[in-house]
């Protein structure tokens, strides 16, 4: 391992040298990770955690998984990088089983790319494109959204505190209440060139859109001609126990974007279009990116989707989701759960959620707070129920240590 090529040293010595060498944009982080195996993973000092975060949803099969694994090692024995002049076997194959598992109808085409944040630029780009006569300037997100952080993706991103700094953004992006179908009939019109969603919104706290809220989104953007563009960056792949999270609103979108849990924890995302029409909305040299659709990603990929199949994930995550989520309810701090299979938000009668991931850490539980009162789950789909039931234990005393210093805290 890449261990033998740099020093060995203690989580504190490396967080010294990481905040003199590296941007600070992610503040300090908490620990500095050298090793994982499944659900498990280790730090710089030798302790071990159970990582009920997946690398924010993106560990589908846990840390080195040796199926997957193996996989890339030998596809990247094999040949590891080509230029966009050329393709492999492992992106024609990985596209037509993305197709397969999207339901996608026919004419149906794939974009990769490489990373969530990637394929809503490709989605953008798509949305902008369907404006033939030049009047459809307006792009619809909602409240809370999180699409990424790159100028385009961050256009579409809800957040002030992070859209701020870096105003004037790619104009026309209208962001409307969560959840409301007036708001949205009111919204949707000539001239709106896309409606993106996230059918269970992430980043702000599991936050889960109806059925029937999908289902109104797909009646008003075919009625005004506008494209439905579902960012399934987070909730796709099995994260809720489907390959996608929008599959009961049965509704057929005009675009979704996928990332995270598609490589099991190796960078690939992909912008699938859906029907000709949509998918010719992109032509020859309107878009690119060197890395997108590599052989290694690609094969990540198509080693991830084979063993979420072959091995019986999909259940596993509805049937540790279930337990997770009735688990919790049963906890008397705990006011809300939200979400479905293992993307859990769950919030706290006070604001301690901060000060309960530090809890965690110190008891061994990677987890996440994405908000003052919400904690997130979105641990490895593999997660058994005995690591399920180790953190339901220690959940009451992690919520009375982070009570009682959150109090110390603000004296
Ligand atoms: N969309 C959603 C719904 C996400 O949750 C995220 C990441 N949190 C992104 C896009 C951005 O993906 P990435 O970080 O891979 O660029």
């Amino acid at each position: 391992a890449a261990t033998t090529l740099v020093s060995q040293s203690s989580g504190a010595d490396w967080l010294a040298r990481y905040s003199s060498s590296l941007m600070g944009v992610f503040g300090t982080p908490q620990r500095v990770l050298v090793r994982g195996a499944g659900c498990l993973v280790w730090d710089a000092d030798g302790k071990e955690y159970l990582d009920l975060l997946g690398g924010i949803a993106v560990n589908a099969l846990g840390h080195a998984h040796p199926f997957v694994t193996s996989v890339i090692s030998s596809q990247l024995a094999t040949l590891g990088h080509v230029s966009n002049f050329f393709t492999s076997p492992t992106q024609i194959a990985l596209a037509e089983k993305l197709l397969a598992l999207t339901n996608a109808p026919a004419g149906s085409k794939v974009f990769f790319a490489n990373s969530g944040t990637e394929a809503n630029e490709a989605a953008f780009k798509l949305a902008r494109r369907n404006n033939s006569d030049g009047k459809r300037t307006k792009v619809i997100a909602l409240e809370g959204a999180f699409h990424g952080r790159t100028m385009g993706a961050l256009a579409l991103t809800a957040k002030e505190a992070y859209r701020a700094p870096f105003e004037p953004l790619p104009g026309g992006v209208v962001h409307i209440p969560f959840g409301d179908i007036e708001a949205l009939r009111a919204a949707v019109d000539d001239s709106t060139a896309a409606v993106f969603l996230e059918p269970i919104q992430g980043e702000a706290g599991v936050r889960p859109l109806s059925a029937e809220y999908l289902q109104a989104a797909r009646e008003v953007t075919t009625a005004a001609g506008a494209l439905l563009i579902l960012d399934e960056v987070q909730t796709g792949i099995g994260r809720t126990g489907k390959w996608l999270a929008s599959e009961d609103a049965g509704i057929v979108p005009d675009a979704v974007t996928l990332a995270k849990g598609l490589g099991g924890g190796f960078p690939v995302g992909a912008l699938v279009t859906f029907g000709s029409t949509t998918s010719a909305l992109l032509t020859t040299g309107q878009h690119g990116t060197t890395f997108g659709g590599n052989p290694v990603a690609t094969a990540a990929a198509l080693a991830t989707l084979h063993a979420i199949e072959s091995q019986g994930v999909l259940q596993n995550v509805v049937t540790v989701g279930n337990h997770l989520r009735e688990g919790l309810a049963a906890i008397e701090a705990v006011t809300e759960v939200r979400g479905e299979g293992l993307l859990i938000g769950f919030d706290v009668n006070a604001d301690i959620a901060p000060a309960m991931v530090t809890a965690a850490l110190d008891a061994g539980f990677i987890i996440n707070s994405p908000g003052p009162r919400t904690i997130r789950l979105a641990p490895p789909l593999i997660l058994t129920i005995d690591q399920a039931d180790r953190f339901l234990d220690a959940l009451p005393t992690l919520i009375a240590t982070a009570t009682a210093n959150t109090a110390k805290d603000a004296q």
